[in-house]
């Protein structure tokens, strides 16, 4: 019977690498839904929709031209048939993409979308693994497989400024504080992601390196 991996996490929390090798470790399709709230906001602010306009946002949501691959090896993103993998990761993008991602309207319109790939994926195939903030509450609470990764906001921060700095010295996480700790703020105002909710296995990764990390997440898997 097909599968659902739900893996949600704050930033920094080493939730992508995690979710993509536990996906092609099972076999499964892999879907990262930070990736559409980010070409959204990507989408946004390359057609001047005023962020600020819940309105405009919600109903470009609705009609922006999204292709998700749910490949765990190569996961592309496209906007109107053009690749934005790295378009949507710049600091930019990152900035404001929390602005996007707490407007209900958006949420409930991406919500649709996340369920309908999840819908195909399982009766297409043996199943997917789904990252984000909310997949283990509010996306897909009857998953199989619900994980909520943790990590202390210091070891956070530390996996932060290395894969965007190279070094985690005192600038470099100075740098990063912004990006990790205020998203995090803001992205909890509309979903839980800090405490696992009930039925939900709580992997602290704080002290974990990756391949225990991943470890950890098959056994839950697997149990
Ligand atoms: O996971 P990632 O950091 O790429 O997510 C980018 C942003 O997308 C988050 O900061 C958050 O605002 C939003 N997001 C969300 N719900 C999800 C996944 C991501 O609100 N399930």
């Amino acid at each position: 019977p097909p599968v659902t991996i739900a893996i949600d996490g704050p930033s920094g929390s080493g939730k992508s690498s995690v979710s993509k090798a536990v996906a092609r470790e099972l076999g499964l399709t892999y879907l990262d839904t930070g990736a559409m709230f980010r070409a959204l906001a990507l989408w946004c602010v390359r057609e001047g929709i005023d962020l600020a306009d819940q309105d405009a946002v919600e109903q470009a949501s609705r009609t922006f031209p999204l292709e998700m691959g749910t490949d765990p090896a190569a996961p592309a993103v496209h906007l109107a048939g053009a690749d934005v993998g790295p378009d949507i990761r710049t600091q930019e993008v990152s900035a404001v993409v929390s602005r996007v991602a707490t407007n209900l309207g958006v949420r409930a319109v991406l919500r649709e979308l996340q369920r309908d790939l999840i819908r195909q994926a399982r009766e297409t195939g043996p199943g997917i693994v789904v990252e984000g903030r909310d997949i283990t509450t509010v996306i897909a609470p009857d998953a199989e497989v619900r994980v909520l990764l943790t990590a202390s906001e210091e070891a956070r921060l530390a996996r932060r400024a290395k894969e965007l700095y190279d070094t985690a010295d005192a600038q470099a996480l100075a740098a990063t504080h912004d990006l990790v700790v205020r998203r995090d703020q803001d992205d909890a105002t509309v979903s839980a992601f800090f405490e696992p909710a009930d039925g939900v296995v709580g992997i602290d990764t704080s002290s974990l390196t990756f391949a225990q990390s991943v470890a950890a997440v098959l056994d839950v898997a697997r149990s």
